[in-house]
């Protein structure tokens, strides 16, 4: 798909496509949109099979962070950039200073920081030659550095409101959980989901992020293929995407599902399916807007940690809002959840101009 046809499907604004001739740098910038704000989201370093793939891969994950600004009650717009890698070349630091030029050129209509395959070091050069970036280390209590263990805070309080709603739940003592990968918001999460007294059944394909948890937290660990069927109430995806499928949702036993992985649904029909089978599923890009809003917080200045706090604790209310709506319209939580964010940006888009 070309993206002319994409900007009339999903309703892009720009993609922008850099070469640098000296560091060998093929980045990739996405504007889906700027209605709410900058377009806001992290830089994904892959080693791509093509271009294709990593301009498709830009519009997707663009796209998604539009919806997740406008959720988390951002005044940002939705941005991602890809760099593609190749093995032959690593990365050197002009590297990185050369996307952080490419950022720069775009006058602050997109905001990057880490995501995928991208260092908090990484961005601290990046921030040698641009403005336009966030998620660099804080000092004295104010907003910033790595947004995972926001990530966490946001999916912990995320499931406590699921819980709630669908096991009539007051606390997440006792219950049964499954992650899927423990890696630095999956650890985050079974930290507190074990301080909270819920039993931890875990799975991933790194044995030193395995061991640690298992350790730290009493983990019961499983095969990697096994976890999504665990006999659990909960199971939190902090792994991949697109892990909720025609195959894997029929054998799904938890009723209640909610983790920080982005695109969990691998189609929209998925939400119906979980739908049927009376599973609640929270949308992943609502329960897992904390890392966004830390960074966000962190690039308007003059924020501290508290305030990102505070944001933060208003994703279960959210969620909350979108398990009523759900029930009342018999709609899934994924439907539901679109037209909650798509309003957001349409009344953002029709507000008149500020005047100048
Ligand atoms: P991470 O790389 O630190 O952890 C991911 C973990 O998943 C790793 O330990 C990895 O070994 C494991 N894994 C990979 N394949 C697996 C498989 N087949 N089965 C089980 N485990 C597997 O990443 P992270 O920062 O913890 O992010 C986790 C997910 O949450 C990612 O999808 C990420 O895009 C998403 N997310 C992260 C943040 C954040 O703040 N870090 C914010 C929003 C969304």
């Amino acid at each position: 798909m070309t993206f002319f046809e994409n900007a009339e499907n999903q309703g892009h604004e720009s993609i922008h496509q850099f070469y640098d001739p000296q560091t060998g740098l093929k980045a990739i910038i996405a504007i889906h949109s700027t209605a709410l704000g900058p377009g806001a989201g992290g830089c994904r370093m892959w080693q791509y099979e093509n271009e294709a793939s990593a301009i498709r891969d830009a519009l997707r994950l663009s796209r998604g962070m539009t919806y997740k600004n406008a959720m988390a009650g951002l005044p940002l717009g939705g941005g991602k950039a890809v760099i593609m890698t190749n093995p032959d070349s690593p990365p050197t630091d002009d590297f990185f200073r050369a996307f952080g030029r490419c950022v720069d050129s775009l006058n602050g209509l997109y905001v990057t920081a880490e995501d995928v395959g991208v260092t908090v070091d990484n961005m601290r050069l990046v921030k040698e030659v641009t403005g336009f970036v966030a998620g660099l280390p804080s000092t004295d209590g104010s907003a910033g550095g790595d947004p995972s263990p926001w990530t966490a805070d946001g999916v912990f309080l995320g499931l406590e409101a699921a819980a709630k709603h669908r096991l009539g739940a007051d606390s997440l003592d006792g219950k049964r959980v499954a992650v899927q990968g423990v890696g630095k918001v999956g650890y985050d999460l079974c930290r507190q989901l074990h301080a909270a007294g819920a039993s931890l059944v875990i799975s991933d394909v790194n044995e030193q992020n395995l061991a640690r948890t298992r350790a730290d937290f009493g983990a019961r660990v499983v095969a990697p293929e096994k976890i999504l069927f665990e006999d659990v109430d909960i199971l939190a995806p902090c792994a991949l995407g697109a892990i909720l499928d025609e195959n894997s949702i029929p054998g799904i036993k938890a009723t209640v599902i909610g983790g920080a992985a982005n695109n969990q649904l691998a189609t929209g029909q998925d939400g119906q399916r979980l739908f049927d089978r009376n599973i609640l599923y929270a949308p992943d890009y609502v329960i897992n807007g904390g890392g966004i809003t830390s960074v966000s917080l962190e690039y308007m200045g003059d924020k501290t940690q508290a305030d990102v706090q505070a944001q933060i604790a208003l994703i279960p209310g959210r969620l909350t809002e979108i398990f009523i709506s759900s029930d009342r319209l018999q709609t899934p939580t994924n439907v539901i959840a679109d037209s909650m964010a798509e309003a957001i940006v349409a009344a953002a888009a029709s507000a008149p101009a500020p005047a100048k």
